[in-house]
Protein backbone atom coordinates (compact mmCIF):
# COMPACT_ATOMS: atom_id res chain seq x y z
CA UNK A 1 0.00 0.00 0.00
CA UNK A 2 2.54 2.21 -1.12
CA UNK A 3 0.34 5.59 -1.40
CA UNK A 4 -1.96 4.60 1.74
CA UNK A 5 -1.69 7.38 4.41
CA UNK A 6 -2.35 6.27 7.74
CA UNK A 7 -3.85 9.48 9.09
CA UNK A 8 -6.16 11.50 7.08
CA UNK A 9 -7.43 14.03 9.78
CA UNK A 10 -10.41 16.14 8.45
CA UNK A 11 -10.92 19.93 9.77
CA UNK A 12 -7.33 21.97 11.33
CA UNK A 13 -8.60 23.79 14.36
CA UNK A 14 -7.64 22.82 17.50
CA UNK A 15 -8.98 19.41 17.69
CA UNK A 16 -7.06 18.93 14.19
CA UNK A 17 -4.26 19.92 14.60
CA UNK A 18 -3.49 18.71 18.45
CA UNK A 19 -4.63 15.23 16.64
CA UNK A 20 -1.99 15.81 13.63
CA UNK A 21 0.80 16.98 16.41
CA UNK A 22 0.01 13.78 17.87
CA UNK A 23 -0.10 11.40 15.23
CA UNK A 24 2.76 12.71 13.36
CA UNK A 25 4.95 12.74 16.70
CA UNK A 26 3.85 9.22 16.70
CA UNK A 27 5.49 8.34 13.67
CA UNK A 28 2.32 7.88 11.45
CA UNK A 29 1.94 9.06 8.15
CA UNK A 30 -0.59 12.22 8.43
CA UNK A 31 -2.17 14.62 6.04
CA UNK A 32 -4.85 17.31 7.58
CA UNK A 33 -6.96 18.32 5.13
CA UNK A 34 -8.55 22.14 5.82
CA UNK A 35 -11.33 23.70 2.86
CA UNK A 36 -11.12 27.25 4.52
CA UNK A 37 -8.12 28.44 6.78
CA UNK A 38 -6.13 27.13 9.46
CA UNK A 39 -7.31 27.61 13.09
CA UNK A 40 -11.67 27.01 12.45
CA UNK A 41 -13.73 28.86 14.71
CA UNK A 42 -11.16 29.55 17.31
CA UNK A 43 -9.43 32.14 14.69
CA UNK A 44 -12.51 34.38 15.23
CA UNK A 45 -12.19 34.99 18.86
CA UNK A 46 -10.82 37.93 19.40
CA UNK A 47 -9.40 36.67 23.35
CA UNK A 48 -9.20 32.90 24.59
CA UNK A 49 -8.97 33.36 28.46
CA UNK A 50 -9.60 29.60 29.75
CA UNK A 51 -7.16 27.92 27.62
CA UNK A 52 -4.24 26.64 30.59
CA UNK A 53 -1.00 28.77 30.30
CA UNK A 54 -1.53 31.78 29.13
CA UNK A 55 -2.79 33.90 31.76
CA UNK A 56 -3.21 37.23 30.50
CA UNK A 57 -5.41 35.30 27.58
CA UNK A 58 -3.95 34.96 24.05
CA UNK A 59 -5.89 36.17 20.79
CA UNK A 60 -7.51 32.84 18.87
CA UNK A 61 -5.51 33.65 15.44
CA UNK A 62 -1.87 33.68 17.66
CA UNK A 63 -2.87 30.22 19.36
CA UNK A 64 -4.01 28.26 16.34
CA UNK A 65 -0.91 29.81 14.45
CA UNK A 66 1.25 28.07 17.19
CA UNK A 67 -0.54 25.18 17.27
CA UNK A 68 -0.18 24.75 13.31
CA UNK A 69 3.28 25.65 13.79
CA UNK A 70 3.90 22.81 16.46
CA UNK A 71 1.79 20.40 14.25
CA UNK A 72 4.28 21.34 11.36
CA UNK A 73 7.38 20.85 13.07
CA UNK A 74 6.12 17.05 13.54
CA UNK A 75 6.20 16.33 10.16
CA UNK A 76 2.66 17.12 9.30
CA UNK A 77 1.21 18.31 6.26
CA UNK A 78 -1.84 20.71 6.20
CA UNK A 79 -3.41 20.72 3.07
CA UNK A 80 -5.75 23.60 1.90
CA UNK A 81 -8.49 20.91 0.26
CA UNK A 82 -12.15 20.86 0.95
CA UNK A 83 -13.75 17.14 1.73
CA UNK A 84 -16.72 16.10 0.00
CA UNK A 85 -16.72 12.53 0.88
CA UNK A 86 -15.54 9.73 2.80
CA UNK A 87 -16.01 6.35 1.37
CA UNK A 88 -14.90 3.07 2.13
CA UNK A 89 -12.06 1.44 0.31
CA UNK A 90 -12.81 -1.82 -1.60
CA UNK A 91 -9.87 -3.06 -1.86
CA UNK A 92 -8.29 -2.94 1.67
CA UNK A 93 -9.70 -2.05 5.15
CA UNK A 94 -9.12 1.58 4.21
CA UNK A 95 -10.88 4.83 3.88
CA UNK A 96 -11.00 6.71 0.73
CA UNK A 97 -10.99 10.73 1.52
CA UNK A 98 -12.16 12.55 -1.51
CA UNK A 99 -12.11 16.60 -1.80
CA UNK A 100 -12.40 19.02 -4.50
CA UNK A 101 -9.40 18.00 -6.42
CA UNK A 102 -8.25 14.82 -5.72
CA UNK A 103 -8.82 11.53 -3.19
CA UNK A 104 -6.46 9.72 -0.87
CA UNK A 105 -6.42 6.64 0.46
CA UNK A 106 -5.85 6.10 4.05
CA UNK A 107 -6.26 3.43 6.98
CA UNK A 108 -7.72 5.85 9.73
CA UNK A 109 -10.20 9.12 9.10
CA UNK A 110 -10.22 11.62 12.36
CA UNK A 111 -12.92 13.85 11.61
CA UNK A 112 -12.17 17.46 13.44
CA UNK A 113 -14.23 19.25 11.02
CA UNK A 114 -15.88 21.33 13.43
CA UNK A 115 -19.54 22.86 13.12
CA UNK A 116 -20.31 26.27 11.72
CA UNK A 117 -22.84 28.69 12.78
CA UNK A 118 -26.66 28.30 12.61
CA UNK A 119 -28.78 30.60 10.62
CA UNK A 120 -32.27 32.01 12.04
CA UNK A 121 -34.20 30.76 8.51
CA UNK A 122 -36.05 34.43 8.73
CA UNK A 123 -36.74 36.47 5.51
CA UNK A 124 -34.44 39.03 4.76
CA UNK A 125 -31.11 36.60 6.25
CA UNK A 126 -30.52 35.72 2.72
CA UNK A 127 -30.92 38.97 1.18
CA UNK A 128 -28.62 41.06 3.92
CA UNK A 129 -25.78 38.33 4.72
CA UNK A 130 -22.50 40.51 4.57
CA UNK A 131 -24.47 43.45 3.96
CA UNK A 132 -25.02 44.01 7.66
CA UNK A 133 -25.55 40.62 9.16
CA UNK A 134 -22.69 38.32 10.53
CA UNK A 135 -21.55 35.92 12.92
CA UNK A 136 -18.06 37.16 13.72
CA UNK A 137 -17.73 40.24 15.68
CA UNK A 138 -13.77 40.06 15.91
CA UNK A 139 -13.80 40.21 12.00
CA UNK A 140 -16.70 42.89 11.32
CA UNK A 141 -17.45 44.87 14.89
CA UNK A 142 -14.90 47.55 13.62
CA UNK A 143 -17.61 48.26 10.76
CA UNK A 144 -20.13 49.42 13.40
CA UNK A 145 -18.50 51.88 15.59
CA UNK A 146 -20.73 54.24 16.61
CA UNK A 147 -23.73 52.72 15.54
CA UNK A 148 -26.38 50.11 16.68
CA UNK A 149 -26.61 46.86 16.34
CA UNK A 150 -28.50 43.70 17.68
CA UNK A 151 -27.16 40.62 18.62
CA UNK A 152 -28.97 37.44 18.80
CA UNK A 153 -28.83 34.51 21.07
CA UNK A 154 -28.27 33.65 24.98
CA UNK A 155 -25.49 31.59 25.22
CA UNK A 156 -21.97 31.90 25.61
CA UNK A 157 -21.14 33.30 22.72
CA UNK A 158 -23.23 35.66 22.06
CA UNK A 159 -22.89 37.05 25.29
CA UNK A 160 -19.03 37.50 25.14
CA UNK A 161 -19.20 38.43 21.50
CA UNK A 162 -21.75 41.45 22.94
CA UNK A 163 -19.52 42.24 25.48
CA UNK A 164 -16.57 42.46 22.71
CA UNK A 165 -18.94 44.67 20.85
CA UNK A 166 -19.54 47.41 23.03
CA UNK A 167 -15.71 48.39 22.41
CA UNK A 168 -17.31 49.41 18.99
CA UNK A 169 -21.24 50.21 19.14
CA UNK A 170 -22.66 53.05 20.76
CA UNK A 171 -25.98 50.55 21.94
CA UNK A 172 -26.50 46.75 21.60
CA UNK A 173 -29.59 44.80 21.90
CA UNK A 174 -29.08 41.38 23.30
CA UNK A 175 -32.48 39.74 21.78
CA UNK A 176 -32.90 36.04 23.47
CA UNK A 177 -36.24 33.93 22.76
CA UNK A 178 -36.31 32.34 26.74
CA UNK A 179 -36.89 34.19 30.33
CA UNK A 180 -32.86 33.98 31.07
CA UNK A 181 -29.91 33.81 29.31
CA UNK A 182 -27.95 30.22 29.21
CA UNK A 183 -24.50 32.06 29.19
CA UNK A 184 -21.93 31.09 31.61
CA UNK A 185 -22.40 33.82 35.11
CA UNK A 186 -18.56 34.84 34.38
CA UNK A 187 -19.51 35.97 30.80
CA UNK A 188 -22.49 38.08 31.85
CA UNK A 189 -20.71 39.89 34.76
CA UNK A 190 -18.39 40.70 31.92
CA UNK A 191 -21.19 42.04 29.90
CA UNK A 192 -23.02 43.90 32.52
CA UNK A 193 -20.03 45.32 33.40
CA UNK A 194 -18.94 47.11 30.37
CA UNK A 195 -21.42 49.87 31.25
CA UNK A 196 -24.56 50.81 29.98
CA UNK A 197 -24.12 50.29 26.23
CA UNK A 198 -25.91 47.04 26.12
CA UNK A 199 -29.57 45.83 27.30
CA UNK A 200 -31.21 42.68 26.81
CA UNK A 201 -35.04 41.96 25.43
CA UNK A 202 -35.64 38.25 26.85
CA UNK A 203 -38.90 36.06 25.45
CA UNK A 204 -38.13 38.03 22.20
CA UNK A 205 -37.50 36.43 18.80
CA UNK A 206 -36.41 38.11 15.41
CA UNK A 207 -39.34 37.55 12.70
CA UNK A 208 -37.86 39.22 9.69
CA UNK A 209 -34.50 41.62 8.76
CA UNK A 210 -35.18 44.55 6.88
CA UNK A 211 -33.52 47.51 4.80
CA UNK A 212 -32.91 48.59 1.57
CA UNK A 213 -28.93 47.96 0.34
CA UNK A 214 -27.78 46.91 4.33
CA UNK A 215 -29.61 46.33 6.96
CA UNK A 216 -31.78 48.47 8.68
CA UNK A 217 -33.68 47.19 11.40
CA UNK A 218 -35.19 43.99 12.43
CA UNK A 219 -39.10 42.86 13.52
CA UNK A 220 -39.09 40.99 16.41
CA UNK A 221 -41.96 39.36 18.14
CA UNK A 222 -43.08 39.17 21.85
CA UNK A 223 -43.24 34.88 22.22
CA UNK A 224 -45.23 35.40 25.27
CA UNK A 225 -48.01 38.44 23.62
CA UNK A 226 -47.47 37.47 19.97
CA UNK A 227 -46.83 41.02 19.39
CA UNK A 228 -44.71 42.60 16.87
CA UNK A 229 -42.44 45.99 16.62
CA UNK A 230 -39.70 47.20 14.60
CA UNK A 231 -36.21 47.65 16.09
CA UNK A 232 -33.91 50.05 14.03
CA UNK A 233 -30.26 48.97 13.65
CA UNK A 234 -27.37 49.06 11.61
CA UNK A 235 -26.35 45.93 11.66
CA UNK A 236 -27.37 42.20 13.21
CA UNK A 237 -24.98 39.67 14.45
CA UNK A 238 -26.48 35.93 14.94
CA UNK A 239 -24.87 34.12 17.86
CA UNK A 240 -27.46 31.27 18.13
CA UNK A 241 -25.73 27.82 18.05
CA UNK A 242 -23.52 25.46 15.61
CA UNK A 243 -24.31 23.20 13.19
CA UNK A 244 -22.16 19.78 12.94
CA UNK A 245 -20.14 19.81 9.42
CA UNK A 246 -20.74 15.97 9.05
CA UNK A 247 -22.51 15.69 5.92
CA UNK A 248 -19.62 14.54 4.05
CA UNK A 249 -19.39 11.08 6.16
CA UNK A 250 -20.50 7.86 5.15
CA UNK A 251 -24.78 7.03 5.87
CA UNK A 252 -23.56 4.36 8.03
CA UNK A 253 -21.66 6.42 10.12
CA UNK A 254 -23.58 7.14 13.31
CA UNK A 255 -25.02 10.79 14.62
CA UNK A 256 -27.36 12.16 16.56
CA UNK A 257 -30.63 13.98 15.47
CA UNK A 258 -28.53 17.31 15.04
CA UNK A 259 -25.81 15.92 12.72
CA UNK A 260 -23.36 15.49 15.55
CA UNK A 261 -21.34 12.43 15.21
CA UNK A 262 -21.91 9.46 18.19
CA UNK A 263 -18.42 8.34 19.48
CA UNK A 264 -17.30 6.51 22.30
CA UNK A 265 -15.00 7.70 25.08
CA UNK A 266 -11.75 6.67 22.98
CA UNK A 267 -12.95 8.90 20.01
CA UNK A 268 -14.25 5.68 17.95
CA UNK A 269 -16.95 5.95 15.90
CA UNK A 270 -19.72 3.20 14.58
CA UNK A 271 -17.21 2.45 11.80
CA UNK A 272 -14.00 1.31 12.23
CA UNK A 273 -11.16 3.28 11.56
CA UNK A 274 -12.53 6.22 11.58
CA UNK A 275 -13.01 8.59 15.33
CA UNK A 276 -14.00 11.86 15.77
CA UNK A 277 -12.64 15.16 18.48
CA UNK A 278 -13.61 18.20 18.89
CA UNK A 279 -17.24 20.43 18.25
CA UNK A 280 -18.27 18.20 14.85
CA UNK A 281 -19.02 14.97 18.31
CA UNK A 282 -22.06 14.65 20.28
CA UNK A 283 -20.60 16.28 23.86
CA UNK A 284 -21.53 18.54 26.85
CA UNK A 285 -18.94 20.93 26.42
CA UNK A 286 -17.18 22.27 23.24
CA UNK A 287 -14.05 24.19 24.45
CA UNK A 288 -10.65 24.60 22.77
CA UNK A 289 -8.89 22.88 25.79
CA UNK A 290 -11.56 20.00 25.67
CA UNK A 291 -10.98 19.95 21.47
CA UNK A 292 -7.53 19.13 22.04
CA UNK A 293 -7.64 16.53 24.68
CA UNK A 294 -9.90 14.61 22.48
CA UNK A 295 -7.69 15.32 19.16
CA UNK A 296 -5.17 13.73 21.45
CA UNK A 297 -7.21 10.65 22.63
CA UNK A 298 -8.18 10.56 18.85
CA UNK A 299 -4.72 10.61 17.70
CA UNK A 300 -3.72 7.39 20.36
CA UNK A 301 -6.86 5.31 18.99
CA UNK A 302 -5.83 5.65 15.65
CA UNK A 303 -2.25 4.60 16.18
CA UNK A 304 -3.51 1.48 18.13
CA UNK A 305 -5.86 0.87 14.94
CA UNK A 306 -2.93 1.41 12.39
CA UNK A 307 -0.50 -0.85 14.32
CA UNK A 308 -3.48 -3.61 14.74
CA UNK A 309 -4.70 -3.62 10.37
CA UNK A 310 -0.30 -3.42 9.95
CA UNK A 311 -0.39 -6.88 12.21
CA UNK A 312 -3.08 -8.37 11.24
CA UNK A 313 -3.41 -7.68 7.42
CA UNK A 314 0.16 -6.79 6.39
CA UNK A 315 2.53 -8.84 9.08
CA UNK A 316 6.28 -7.67 9.21
CA UNK A 317 5.21 -4.29 8.03
P1 LIG B 1 -25.28 27.61 22.39
O1 LIG B 1 -24.71 27.40 23.75
O2 LIG B 1 -25.93 26.47 21.70
O3 LIG B 1 -26.28 28.83 22.49
C1 LIG B 1 -27.06 29.19 21.39
C2 LIG B 1 -28.05 30.25 21.83
O4 LIG B 1 -28.82 30.63 20.70
C3 LIG B 1 -29.01 29.75 22.89
O5 LIG B 1 -29.25 30.78 23.82
C4 LIG B 1 -30.26 29.44 22.08
O6 LIG B 1 -31.45 29.66 22.80
C5 LIG B 1 -30.20 30.46 20.97
N1 LIG B 1 -30.87 30.04 19.75
C6 LIG B 1 -30.71 28.86 19.07
N2 LIG B 1 -31.48 28.85 17.95
C7 LIG B 1 -32.15 30.03 17.95
C8 LIG B 1 -33.08 30.62 17.08
N3 LIG B 1 -33.49 29.99 15.97
N4 LIG B 1 -33.56 31.84 17.38
C9 LIG B 1 -33.15 32.48 18.49
N5 LIG B 1 -32.26 31.99 19.36
C10 LIG B 1 -31.76 30.77 19.08
O7 LIG B 1 -24.16 28.11 21.34
P2 LIG B 1 -22.88 29.05 21.58
O8 LIG B 1 -23.18 30.16 22.48
O9 LIG B 1 -22.35 29.33 20.22
O10 LIG B 1 -21.86 28.10 22.28
C11 LIG B 1 -21.41 26.87 21.65
C12 LIG B 1 -20.45 26.15 22.59
O11 LIG B 1 -19.22 26.89 22.69
C13 LIG B 1 -21.01 26.02 23.99
O12 LIG B 1 -20.63 24.76 24.50
C14 LIG B 1 -20.33 27.14 24.74
O13 LIG B 1 -20.22 26.90 26.12
C15 LIG B 1 -18.96 27.21 24.06
N6 LIG B 1 -18.38 28.57 24.16
C16 LIG B 1 -17.59 28.86 25.24
C17 LIG B 1 -17.04 30.14 25.37
C18 LIG B 1 -16.15 30.49 26.52
O14 LIG B 1 -15.57 31.58 26.56
N7 LIG B 1 -16.03 29.65 27.50
C19 LIG B 1 -17.34 31.12 24.41
C20 LIG B 1 -18.14 30.80 23.35
C21 LIG B 1 -18.68 29.51 23.24
P3 LIG B 1 -31.89 28.70 24.03
O15 LIG B 1 -31.10 29.16 25.21
O16 LIG B 1 -33.33 28.95 24.09
O17 LIG B 1 -31.57 27.29 23.59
Amino acid sequence: MPDTQDVVVIGAGPAGMTAGLYAGRDGLSTVVLEGQFPGGQATITDLVDNYPGFPEGISGLELTEKMQSQAEAAGVEIRLDRVVAVEADPEVPAWTVRTDGSSLVTLTVIVASGARPRKLGVPGEERFWGRGISCCATCDGPFFRDKKVVVVGGGDTAVKEAAFLTRFAREIVLIHRRDRLRASKVLQDRLFTTGDKARVLYNTVVAEIRGSDSVEGVLVRDVRSNETREIRCDGIFLFVGLTPNSNFLPASLKKDEEGYIITDDDMATSEPGIFACGDVRRKLLRQIVTACGEGATAAHSALQYVEEIKGVAYPGR
